[in-house]
This record gives C-alpha cells, structure tokens and sequence, in this order.
C-alpha cells in the first residue's frame, strides 16, 4: 500500500475486493452461488471468532502499564527487574471474575483474579493471582471438583446454593476464603480499589544462591472501596461491565490506578518453627510476624486496542519464572505450575507463548517447533539439542535453579504417600482471626449475605456449615444463625465445640 493511497479491501489472501455489499446470486432473488469465495470466507472466519472462553476466570478486563522499583530488595532476590531502583518494567494485568462465564455482570459477589505479567529482560514473570490471600482448598485433587460446584448445575444448568455449600461444608479447609468471600471484600466497588495477592507462598533467591520464602502483596494506592448487596444489585441491573467500564474510562482521562508491592519474606528457619504449614495456600502470614517490605510501584496507564489479540488471548501461568524467583512446595502452586499453561496450549493453541501478548519482549531462543498455527520466526534453524553446530543457543549454568529442600521423616527419608492434608491442620484461627477484625456493621453485613446464600441449601447443609462458623468464632456462628432463623441448642453449641 502506497503512503498516500486509501487502504485497499482483500479477501485474507489478498485479492483485491470489487463489491463487499452485494452477494453474487443467479438473478436478483437467489439462490447465492457456491462460487462466491469472498462470501464462503467471510463466513467461514466468523464462525471460527471465538475461542473456547477460559473454564474459570472467563470475563476479564485488562490493562497494561509500569512497574517502578521504589526500593532495593537484591539482597533477597537477584531477579533483574527488582536490580535497581528506578527501573521501570512494561506489565499487562488482567482482572476478572472466578465464576461467571464471559457475559457475566462484573459486579457480582466473588473472588478477582489479578494476573499480572512482568516483560523482564530475563523472561516474562507471570505473578498469577486473586484479590484475597487465601484460597478455598490446599489439595490440587479437589480443585475440579471445587469449580464444578462454582459453575452451574448439571441437570438445571443453573449456578446451585445447594452444591456449593455442600462442598464447603465437607471442605473446612475453604472456611478463611468463604469469609472473605462473604466479607465486604466480596464486593469490590471497582477493581482500581482492590488489592492484589500472590497468595502462594514463592522463593525469592539472591546472587549468592540464599533462598527466603517470599509472599506478594500488591495494595491499592486507591483505597479498598466496597458496596453492599442493595448497590451492587442495582448496578447489575444498570450495566454489566461496570468495572471493564470503570477500568477503561478511567485510564482514557489519564487517571491512573496505582498498587504499592510489598512482600513478606520468611526465612527457612522460620518456616520450621512457624505454627502453621507456611506452603497452606488456606493460610496468611500475620503482618504482626512478618511485616510487609516495600518493593515498588505499579501503575496501569494503557488501555488494549484489541480486546481479543491482548486481553482474551493473555495467557498467564505460575510456570513463568524469571532467575530470582522459584516455586515453594505449596502442592495447589505445584500444580497450577502445570495446569495454567496446559489450559493455554488447549484453549488458544500449542503457540500461544508466540502471540504479540504473550511473548517475551527480550531476546529468547528454544528448540521448540512445529504445533498448529506456528509463526516461521525459527526458519531453518535447528531443531534439537545439544549440537555442535556455531551460534545455536547454549544453555548457562549460571541460571540453575536453587536447589530446594524437601522434608524429611524421623528416620531422615523422604516418603511419598497420600498425606491427610486435613490433618494437624487449623482451619478456623484465621478465619475467626478475621472475622474479628471485622467491625459490627460488617459482621452483619456478611451474616446476612451468607444467610442470603446459605439459606438456599439443604437443613443438613445449613446445620454443617453453621458448625464451621461455631468453631471459628461462636459470635460468627450465632449471627449467621439468626440471619437465617435457626435456634441453637446446646447440643448444637457442644457437637460445633467438639469440632
Ligand atoms: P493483621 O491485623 O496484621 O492484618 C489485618 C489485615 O486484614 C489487614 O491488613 C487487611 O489486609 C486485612 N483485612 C481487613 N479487613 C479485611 C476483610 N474484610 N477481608 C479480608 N481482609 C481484610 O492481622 P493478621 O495478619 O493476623 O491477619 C488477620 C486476618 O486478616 C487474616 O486471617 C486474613 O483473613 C486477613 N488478611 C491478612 C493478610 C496478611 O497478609 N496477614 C492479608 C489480607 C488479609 P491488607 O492490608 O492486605 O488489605
């Protein structure tokens, strides 16, 4: 195309255009014409427009912005990005909702996903995380189970009270994220007003091979703002996508959302003597214990130009690591390492790490080729490792991961079997922990909204549930009680203090 000269219209393959507003037909009325390669191709690429939308977190919006480094952390990590203060690394993060499918109301009660990518001149670092610490389930065997209770109903085809509370009643282990969940938090007024979690426990390790256990905070330099029920309801009636709108507008009239990103860090030493499992992605750090580090600043400033090529084609996964940062043993991030990039492969396709979003904007070189929808960018270069041929890529020593210790049984071995992971577990400190924190009106606010909930369960159900909330905190359980108008006997009090 000339400079000066309009854009000419091709079919995809580049034959120029003469009429893209009339069919060709016999006679005037029809019937159309097999021949008419432009109409097939238009309608064959339109029915090919969507891709399979995310199992979980499917309605997203996103931004992509800078990160800042504010303070010196190389003492804990030898990531390059984190080298220097001042230095700024491009990012893209993606918001969402957990359970709704692509069309849902963005104001509904529910987790956020905060999928954040780092563009670091060693990789790309996907920080794949939620709006709250915790999560509902430590063992990755429960986790489809888990979501097939958040999405809809086999036979009604309609999101199920009854199958979600069942699950969590079985489940304790979900009692800290359920009351998060059912917190004010669970509500979001927009999502420049949420902070962000890495929740997993990761490993920062430095120049020297030194590893801590690290966990990430991103908090809002907006403010934590919330709404009840009564307001959210109200929005949904009014707009669906009230927070991609909110996203947009604001980052449109140049008012940029802000997170301050923090981490606590652990060392190994602490970890044994730490009174709960510090790889329980069911468990928070205590900022009394281990107070947050200021590590810098991270800013969205640009909105997408195309939804689909950046946002619904972004592709996060915990298995994108840069040297400086390594996996801890929590068994959910040990298999989320496997499963988020998997889940890529099927739903965008075997190359998605070579779309413009997802590629690594340093330079990056592998032996991996071939796969449906390949770009030719590895020509005729070599295929397989190792080799002896001149300028191939040679891996580097320098970058092995650090080693990582495992735990030991009494006689010093290393045993795989089926651990219990309910048992030597608490699983309502915390949650009562919180629910303690949480002001008068709040409580209240949250008992209703579980009464709201819960009410539409199985008694069974409701009276299992109702003993979780006893033992997290006997005025935790005594409100959700009367929000939903169950008398409590002392029968019920002394089966809920049995636990
Ligand atoms: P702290 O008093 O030191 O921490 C309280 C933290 O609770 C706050 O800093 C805030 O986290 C968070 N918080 C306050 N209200 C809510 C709410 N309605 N929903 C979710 N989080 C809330 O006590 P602990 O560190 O011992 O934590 C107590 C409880 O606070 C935990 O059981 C956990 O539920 C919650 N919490 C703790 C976090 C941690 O890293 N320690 C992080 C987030 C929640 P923030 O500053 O991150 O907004």
């Amino acid at each position: 195309m000339g400079q000066d000269q309009e854009p000419k219209l091709t079919t995809a393959e580049g034959r120029p255009i003469g009429d893209m507003q009339n069919s060709m037909t016999a006679g005037p009325r029809g019937p159309l014409m097999m021949q008419d390669v432009q109409l097939l191709e238009q309608m064959q690429q339109f029915n090919r427009e969507r891709i399979p939308e995310r199992v979980v977190h499917a309605k997203g919006t996103a931004a992509h912005g800078t990160f800042t480094v504010t303070h010196d952390v190389t003492k804990y990590t030898k990531a390059a990005f984190l080298s220097d203060v001042g230095k700024k690394t491009d990012v893209f993060l993606r918001f969402s909702t957990v359970a709704g499918e692509k069309g849902a109301a963005d104001a509904e009660r529910d987790v956020r996903g905060f999928a954040l990518k780092f563009y670091t001149e060693e990789g790309n670092w996907d920080m794949v995380g939620n709006n709250t610490p915790v999560f509902f389930i430590r063992d990755p065997l429960k986790f489809a189970h888990f979501i097939h209770t958040q999405k809809r109903h086999p036979k009604t085809n309609m999101r199920d009270m009854d199958m979600q509370w069942d699950f969590w009643s079985q489940c304790p282990e979900s009692l800290h994220q359920v009351t998060i969940l059912f917190s004010d938090r669970g509500l979001p007024k927009t999502l420049r007003h949420v902070n962000g979690y890495g929740s997993h426990t990761y490993s920062f390790v430095n120049d020297k091979n030194e590893r801590v256990w690290v966990k990430f905070h991103f908090k809002t330099k907006q403010g934590i703002k919330t709404m009840t029920d009564a307001e959210s309801a109200e929005l949904i009636g009014k707009d669906r996508e009230s927070h991609q709108r909110d996203l947009y507008e604001s980052i449109k009239k140049g008012d940029f959302p802000q997170w301050r990103f923090c981490i606590q860090v652990m060392t190994d030493e602490q970890a044994k003597s730490f009174k709960w499992n510090p790889f329980d992605l069911t468990k928070v750090w205590p900022h009394a214990e281990f107070p947050l580090i200021e590590v810098g600043t991270l800013e969205l400033n640009r909105n997408p130009e195309n939804y689909h090529a950046e946002v619904e084609q972004s592709s996060f996964s915990p298995s994108s690591l840069v040297p400086g940062i390594e996996p801890s043993p929590d068994k959910m991030l040990q298999a989320r390492l496997m499963s988020y990039a998997d889940a890529h492969r099927y739903r965008v396709g075997t190359n998605y790490q070579q779309l413009d979003i997802n590629k690594p904007k340093c330079p990056y070189a592998n032996y991996h080729r071939d796969g449906s929808m390949t770009s030719a960018e590895y020509g005729s270069k070599p295929n397989y490792f190792p080799n002896t041929l001149e300028g191939t890529p040679k891996d580097d020593p320098a970058h092995k991961e650090c080693p990582m210790p495992l735990e030991t049984d009494d006689a010093g071995q290393v045993v795989a079997d089926r651990y219990n992971s309910r048992v030597d577990h608490d699983d309502y400190t915390q949650a009562g922990d919180l629910w303690r924190l949480m002001p008068e009106d709040e409580r209240d606010r949250a008992a209703n909204a579980i009464a709201g909930a819960l009410g539409q369960a199985r008694e069974k159900v409701q009276m299992l549930q109702l003993c979780h909330f006893f033992r997290a905190d006997p005025d935790y359980g005594a409100r959700v009680a009367k929000a939903l108008n169950i008398e409590i006997s002392e029968e019920m009090l002394a089966h809920a203090a049995g636990k």
